[in-house]
């Protein structure tokens, strides 16, 4: 993929969202204290919960919503021939060159061909290796002895976990074709060059989902599931203006690709691939079936016919997707103090001119903090009333407390973690049992009845849409 810069029409740049996830904790660097370690991220109190919101979408999207794609967790330890039927061991490489004098490493596809004839350093102008085949496959062994009998990979995809699994899963699940296997889970992969925060990293995980096909009717599966993938990223609320798509050359192929469409994403570094919409072919099939001996056609008892279904493959990143909404969600604007409505004096100092928010515009479904429950004041026994209330939202909803500070810091807070509602809790909740119910994106306030506060927050996750543009 060409690494040109786009523009980038939105606020976000890499340094913000980097900072901010580690300032929230969304991202932090893997093993900070040891000075880090490259190509891998942990996921903070909220960055685990962001994640496994984004996970659960798809889904649902991809299962729940299909009566005919099955679920599947595959081990991430595979038989070592498994990746030798994929074509992992032979062909899933990378060109890499060295620069001798500053010692910098590079994707030979990713570095300007000029540069590359001459055999000339991008970064300093040293002379450049020979370009050679680096494989992507992080290798190690099994048993107690270190030789080549206990060779074991981690995973480069998820995707030949279900390869391998296909029949069990006819067998067990009575699935008839067309009908696709669903999974999320880890890949590794030793990537030479992983900057840009978490867009590539060696450890990562993937949302892939398979599914088999009569020969035949793939291009037409292919077209379809193409405008499912690209349908659900509109039901998300992700900015579609930022969304393209990408079809893969003759020589991007892979070497499994009958044919390849990327949806890429206007990152603030520039177009990048989101998600792959790949017809594999029948080609894992049938490698399967001739490295392991065993016959992997698919028996149509309705038509008395045998055959290799061919596999239209939709093979999202998680982790990269997590970014993206990061991304996507990121917003600056200015705007008049706030203060919670009729507590006049109480609020942040009515500051003559206007202040800077941060905010991140979650889709309220993926937002790792629902709604925020803030007392006006810790004494008179608010606080004791906002904990009661939160407790009673719990069951429903992820919360958070907070009493720290001025009303309008706190709502500041809240907005830099993307918390679409908070609930202010003041001396009119005592005496009518009304709350006040602040809109992240809007700022806007309304008071309600404490009785109707969780129907209320349903219904704006279910009718949220994206009113800002760029
Ligand atoms: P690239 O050409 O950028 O290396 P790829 O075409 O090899 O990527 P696929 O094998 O199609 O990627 O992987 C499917 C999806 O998995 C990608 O669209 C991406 O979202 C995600 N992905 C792949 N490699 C990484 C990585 N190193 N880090 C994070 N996500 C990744």
């Amino acid at each position: 993929m060409s690494e040109e810069k786009g523009e980038y029409r939105g606020k976000a740049t890499m340094e913000k969202i980097t900072s901010l996830a580690k300032r929230r904790g969304f991202v932090f660097q893997s093993s900070e204290i040891y000075g880090g370690q490259n190509g891998a991220w942990d996921y903070g109190p909220l960055g685990v919960e962001l994640k496994n919101r984004i996970a659960g979408a798809w889904w649902k999207e991809m299962t729940q919503l299909h009566d005919n794609i099955a679920g599947l967790d595959a081990a991430i330890l595979m038989h070592p021939r498994v990746w030798e039927a994929s074509g992992h061991v032979e062909n899933f490489t990378d060109p890499l060159v060295d620069c001798k004098k500053c010692k910098t490493r590079f994707r030979s596809d990713q570095i300007p061909p000029e540069n590359l004839a001459r055999k000339e350093c991008p970064e300093c102008g040293g002379e450049l290796t020979d370009t050679r085949k680096f494989n992507l496959m992080f290798k190690s062994h099994i048993g107690p002895a270190e030789d080549s009998a206990g060779i074991i990979y981690l995973r480069p995809e998820t995707a030949q976990g279900i390869y391998v699994n296909y029949k069990n899963i006819i067998q067990s699940n009575r699935m008839k074709i067309p009908f696709g296997i669903a999974q999320t889970g880890k890949a590794f992969r030793n990537e030479i060059v992983t900057k840009n925060f978490i867009f590539r990293t060696c450890e990562f995980e993937q949302m892939e989902m398979q599914y088999f096909v009569k020969p035949g009717t793939d291009t037409e599966w292919f077209d379809e599931w193409k405008k499912r993938r690209w349908a659900y990223y509109e039901k998300l609320g992700v900015r579609m203006d930022r969304l393209r798509w990408h079809r893969h050359g003759p020589d991007e192929l892979a070497h499994y690709a009958k044919d390849a469409y990327d949806i890429e994403y206007l990152f603030p570094m520039g177009w990048r691939e989101l998600e792959g919409i790949h017809n594999r072919s029948n080609y894992d099939l049938s490698r399967h079936a001739e490295y392991s001996g065993k016959d992997l056609k698919y028996i149509d008892q309705d038509n008395n016919e045998r055959y290799l279904p061919f596999i239209i493959e939709t093979s999202a990143g998680l982790t990269r997707t997590l970014l993206m909404i990061l991304c996507d969600a990121y917003d600056e604007e200015t705007v008049v103090p706030e203060k919670k409505q009729g507590s006049e004096g109480m609020g942040e100092a009515a500051a003559s001119g206007g202040e800077q928010r941060t905010v991140l515009r979650f889709h309220p479904a993926l937002a790792p903090i629902t709604a925020a429950v803030l007392p006006l004041m810790k004494k008179d026994g608010l606080a004791e009333l906002a904990e009661d209330i939160r407790a009673e939202l719990k069951e429903d909803f992820s919360t958070d407390y907070d009493q720290a500070g001025a009303i309008g810091r706190r709502y500041r807070r809240q907005d830099e973690a993307g918390t679409p509602f908070c609930v202010t809790v003041d001396y009119q909740t005592k005496e009518d049992n009304t709350v006040t119910l602040r809109f992240r994106d809007s700022m806007e306030q309304t008071r309600i009845p404490r009785a109707e506060l969780a129907e209320r927050i349903r219904r704006e996750i279910k009718s949220w849409g994206r009113k800002d543009t760029m």
